[in-house]
């Protein structure tokens, strides 16, 4: 275990800055389900919560997923066949 605390050649008491990083790092906002008291856990970066409280939660899309298949039914897609469609039923006869 890293000294969070320690004392240089001169006997200067100094704080180990790897430590003093890790406790102004952003805290996780989610309370906690038996105290009710906020997590405090670091927040991943970029997000408001800890990663035991839904940080980067879900299963990736696209290519990355293992269930992906042809693409025919990525949001992407489907809003291109939304608008598609769209066109198509408010296209006046001629
Ligand atoms: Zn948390």
């Amino acid at each position: 275990m890293v000294p969070q605390i320690q004392t240089d050649q001169t006997g200067k008491v100094t704080i180990n800055p790897a430590i003093t990083a890790m406790r102004q790092s952003r805290r996780c906002h989610a309370k906690t389900k038996r105290t009710g008291l906020p997590c405090k856990a670091p927040a991943v970066t970029g997000y408001n919560v800890c990663r035991m409280h839904g940080a980067k939660g879900g299963a990736p899309s696209g290519t990355a997923n293992g269930r992906y298949v042809h693409g025919s039914r990525t949001t992407k897609h489907k809003a291109m066949m939304a608008m598609i469609r769209y066109c198509v039923t408010t296209a006046k006869e001629c």
